[in-house]
């Protein structure tokens, strides 16, 4: 029966989009085959997606890339561990599937739901002796990883595949099955032994986290041996559960174009620099987007007062919010300096704390920071917090609200990481008019452009950065930000507008990924005319 696209395709589709097939953007008339021919059907499998499950990035973009890609059009579904906050914030769930897995001692159920405010379709992998505790998604109470981790995502694993090879009975079949990060890095390996798999993208979100385990614990999973070999799973007697993702996917991605480079390199390749500089040519950086609908201060519901780029003066409203809800001292003359994240080595937080007593002697600063992680961090910050009452406030623990209300009510924002697969706090704070300044590494370099005599006469400045990985570097930096905060109003009121209207959307890397799965189905469909 032959269809005209607009009843075919949801509205709001951009059908003229780089990758997309010139015949959909015309009037003629399109068949059922054509556009089952044209349109993919994307499994997209993730250990954490937003608003179900989050730990960082990996869950936003979890849960904002499969909503964009659905809105181009696409046949995309998630996958995703039923984790119990998972199951709390889930409605209209039904049971689709019931696996028989090995490893499994129990049945494990395909349930289905749907992501909120979208018609994406999500499946929760329901093993409850895997998912179903207390705490966080990938560490006890202590912090330390869970002892069975590498037993759960393998059973997250063998799910995945059931459902990617058309065997979990739901008549569906996957032409991409996107994987991210090591909690899924067994995927590519287990279909790279399949007849008629599916063509496989995997994305490096953090080349850090390898799920790293013992030649026992790989016996224990009762795997092929062949995963462990070198060109496979194996690292120097170790299993790395990343290594699937690498060695076997027909095409690799991460988050960033210049992360793309680093990890290449001895510096930033965690060990698996060798591997990637083989696959280079299979690699690919694509810029993460943020969801512009959650992060959005004109709407944003967290907020004491909405503003725009419009209507700056409406900002000042949620610092001085912020102020009081934080203790600190509310003056509008105060310069408020923030930091949202996980605190770890990475993330370069102990370059914050030894600028502390610097930031603190200087007259009319306040710093805020929210996170947690590694213990002796957040004993170090929460020490200091008590030193300097009414100018340093410590959040330690995870506080979605309060993100939102930080991005909004600070000046500025720090970010001196390590190393930096993409970051979205940046972006954030850059969309809520809140200056980052920035270690210049990975994503980072790819989204601040860094304020110097030509970006701020020119009005492209958006940020402040360093490259020299220190404290003195990241000082100089902050001492920059203030001179043009205090000096210089009106260039800041240009950063600030700067910073609000650089497009951080998925248009532009919802196109890439389009044309990246388009790839990959060709050379399938090429391959597969050949035999
Ligand atoms: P990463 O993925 O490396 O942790 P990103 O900058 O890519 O870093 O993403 C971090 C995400 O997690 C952001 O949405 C950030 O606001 C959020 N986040 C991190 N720590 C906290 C916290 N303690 N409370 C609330 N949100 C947090």
């Amino acid at each position: 029966m032959g269809l005209r696209h607009r009843t075919a395709i949801p509205a709001g589709c951009a059908l003229s989009w780089p990758g997309r097939p010139r015949y959909l953007v015309s009037s003629e008339p399109v068949n059922s085959r054509q556009m089952e021919y044209w349109l993919n059907r994307i499994l997209f499998c993730s250990s954490e997606v937003h608003p179900f499950c989050k730990t960082g990035g990996l869950g936003d973009l979890s849960g904002s890339l499969p909503t964009a890609l659905k809105q181009l059009g696409e046949d995309i579904r998630i996958i995703l561990p039923a984790y119990p906050s998972a199951l709390a914030k889930s409605v209209n769930v039904r049971q689709v599937s019931s696996l028989k897995l090995t490893g499994a001692s129990q049945q494990v159920h395909l349930l289905e739901t749907k992501m909120p405010g979208t018609d994406v379709p999500v499946y929760l992998v329901d093993c409850r002796e895997a998912f179903d505790r207390a705490g966080d998604l990938y560490v006890d109470e202590h912090g330390q990883d869970w002892p069975d981790n590498a037993r759960r995502f393998c059973l997250f694993s063998r799910a995945i595949v059931e459902l990617a090879m058309n065997r979990a009975t739901m008549r569906w079949k996957p032409h991409i099955v996107h994987c991210n990060d090591w909690q899924t890095g067994l995927v590519p390996a287990l279909l790279s032994r399949e007849r008629a798999r599916p063509g496989v993208v995997f994305s490096i979100h953090n080349l850090g986290y390898q799920g790293d385990f013992s030649w026992d614990q790989f016996e224990e999973l009762s795997l092929p041996q062949q995963l462990w070999a070198f060109d496979s799973m194996e690292h120097y007697d170790r299993f790395l559960f990343i290594k699937g993702g690498l060695s076997h996917a027909d095409r690799l991605i991460t988050v960033s174009p210049t992360y793309a480079e680093e990890i290449k390199t001895e510096a930033y390749g965690c060990g698996l620099h060798p591997l990637l500089q083989y696959r280079a040519e299979r690699l690919t950086g694509i810029l993460n987007g943020i969801d512009e609908r959650l992060w959005d201060p004109r709407t944003d519901p967290a907020l004491v007062r909405n503003y725009s780029v419009d209507e700056l003066a409406d900002k000042y409203a949620n610092k001085r919010a912020l102020q009081k809800e934080l203790g600190l001292v509310r003056s509008a003359r105060k310069v408020l300096i923030s930091h949202i994240g996980r605190l770890t080595d990475q993330k370069g937080t102990d370059l914050i704390l030894d600028i502390i007593p610097d930031l603190m002697k200087m007259d009319g600063v306040q710093l805020v920071l929210l996170g947690s992680g590694d213990r002796s961090l957040e004993r170090a910050f929460r020490k200091a917090s008590r030193k300097y009452p009414r100018k340093l406030t410590v959040r330690v623990g995870y506080d979605e609200e309060l993100a939102h209300r930080i991005e909004a009510g600070s000046d500025i924002f720090l970010m001196p990481s390590r190393y930096e697969p993409c970051g979205l706090n940046q972006m954030y704070s850059m969309r809520y008019g809140t200056i980052p300044v920035v270690r210049l590494t990975g994503g980072l370099a790819d989204t601040v452009v860094n304020a110097d005599e030509s970006t701020l006469a020119d009005g492209s400045a958006t940020g402040f950065g360093f490259t020299e990985l220190s404290a003195r570097a990241l000082l100089e930096s902050v001492t920059d930000a203030l001179q043009v905060y205090r000096q210089f109003p009106e260039l800041w009121r240009t950063l600030m507008v700067s910073a609000m209207s650089r497009d951080f959307g998925w248009r532009q890397s919802g196109a890439r990924y389009l044309e990246l799965y388009g790839t990959v189905r060709r050379r399938k469909r090429t391959r597969r005319s050949r035999v």
